[in-house]
């Protein structure tokens, strides 16, 4: 059988020593840092065992934008940053729920993102009881670093992962505040949807969200190891 309309070419995102990463689908966790939970008016757990279940929702695969420029989304006049770690996944998981002790091996590397958000709009729908999806997924809202392979990375708990804009630290947090970590979340993943190699997870963000503006330089880095620079440019226009 013949396509009737060109295929749409498959995102790629670099990866550090070579070759390319082709994305299948774009995770992304909500509330997994307490500081941040607070900030947006939710509750955040008092411990481990009274954090429920993870908060997640999507962004469409052609999100991810590696470009160094974002263009100010159209519909909204409230842009804001959210920086994350995101995992990307190099093996399928197997069939049913994956253990915690089974998801490291499915990790192939690490990124730095922004789950970048029409706040306007996610408020809105916040209040009305309505899916998130015109808040989070829209075009060129998920800039995204080159991937690092995991083993470059080793432990993650005792990293830092940070956003400065203009030069000016926002966002702050060693990823040991985590709610739910890798391993928890690829676990919770897997009792929703078949995890497939080529997929990414935007671990959430801790405090410190705020608006960004055309202009606007953001640079996001874990500790040394793996960095982020964007720019958000004037919305497109016609
Ligand atoms: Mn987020």
């Amino acid at each position: 059988m013949t396509d009737v309309i060109p295929a749409p070419a498959p995102v790629r995102v670099p990866v550090r020593g070579g070759g390319c990463f082709p994305v299948r689908r774009i995770y992304c966790v909500g509330r997994n840092f307490a500081d941040h939970a607070r900030e947006m008016g939710a509750q955040a757990p008092a411990s481990k065992a009274e954090r429920g279940r993870p908060v997640f929702f999507m962004k469409p695969a052609d999100a991810v934008a590696t470009g160094g420029e974002v263009h100010y989304p159209p519909a909204t006049a409230d842009l804001h940053h959210e920086v994350e770690l995101v995992v990307a996944l190099g093996r399928d998981a197997p069939d049913g729920v994956l253990d915690r002790a089974d998801a490291q091996a499915l990790v192939f590397g690490y990124g730095v993102g922004l789950d970048l958000t029409r706040r306007d709009l996610q408020a809105a729908a916040k209040q009305a009881g309505l899916p998130w999806d015109t808040g989070k997924g829209f075009d060129e809202s998920a800039p995204l670093s080159e991937l690092v392979p995991a083993g470059e990375i080793g432990e993650l708990s005792p990293r830092r992962l940070s956003l400065a804009v203009n030069g000016v630290e926002r966002q702050a947090a060693p990823l040991s505040d985590l709610i739910w970590d890798v391993p928890d979340i690829l676990h919770e993943l897997s009792k929703l949807y078949a995890l497939r190699a080529g997929d990414l997870v935007f671990m959430g963000t801790p405090a410190g969200v705020a608006a960004l503006s055309p202009g606007d330089v953001c640079e996001a880095t874990l500790d040394e190891a793996i960095t982020l620079r964007c720019r958000i440019i004037p919305a497109r226009v016609g």
